[in-house]
């Protein structure tokens, strides 16, 4: 099978079985979206979900979290671990959407990648969740489950496989695509165990399967 028809396939599989795709973070505005996806690195979503409200409820907007020391964000931000570059980086992206953009997100890869500890997968998500736009959000579950899947071929770093994406993902299908691949690894496509083969939706287009007849 080639990759765009196994694409195009397993993307029609994965919507009947996660029809319900969405971002796992909490948010309701684009900047809070932001924040999260930087407390996200190396924590749970859940303990994200769990830290922001008592971030918000001390630093309601843009431009009061702008005003925020580090430290005062760093207090409330620590269990998520990575405290203080975490909160570093979250004043500095704040000082700059009030300071250049009018405390709005933007809507452009280019201009999110001038926000500090902003990178192409929280902009990516951004972009497509928040904008519409096309996008691929290229983590760790994405990229375990593209290689395993035979979309992509031993790619392991994540520009490399966005890039490899594009060429077989229809744009307007990939942001969901992506949401759908986390709630896959996490519930069978799984990073800890040998994948739950068996009871996979894929299993007879997913080329780890055909190939070695690796999981369960
Ligand atoms: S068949 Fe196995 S390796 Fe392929 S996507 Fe499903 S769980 Fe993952």
């Amino acid at each position: 099978m080639r990759k765009k028809e196994r694409a195009k396939e397993i993307i029609e599989r994965l919507k009947e079985a996660y029809p319900d795709a969405a971002c796992t973070l909490d948010y309701e505005d684009a900047w809070k979206l932001l924040v999260s996806v930087r407390l996200a690195a190396q924590c749970t979503d859940e303990r994200v979900n769990r830290i922001v409200p008592g971030l918000y409820e001390k630093f309601p907007d843009v431009n009061a979290l702008a005003e925020a020391s580090v430290e005062e964000i760093e207090d409330i931000v620590k269990p998520c671990g990575l405290g203080h570059s975490k909160a570093r980086d979250i004043s500095a992206c704040m000082k700059m959407l009030r300071d250049e953009f009018n405390s709005k997100v933007p809507d452009t890869m280019e201009e999110l990648l001038r926000l500090p500890g902003v990178g192409r997968k929280s902009a990516n998500l951004v972009l497509g969740d928040v904008f519409g736009k096309p996008a691929i959000v290229t983590d760790t579950h994405c990229i375990r489950l593209v290689n395993r899947m035979g979309l992509v071929d031993g790619f392991k770093e994540p520009k490399k496989v966005e890039m490899e994406l594009w060429k077989i993902i229809p744009g307007e299908e990939g942001s969901d695509f992506c949401h759908r691949l986390v709630l896959h690894g996490r519930e069978v496509c799984t990073a800890r165990t040998n994948p739950y083969c068996d009871r996979c939706c894929l299993k007879d287009v997913c080329k780890q399967v055909g190939v070695s007849g690796k999981g369960r």
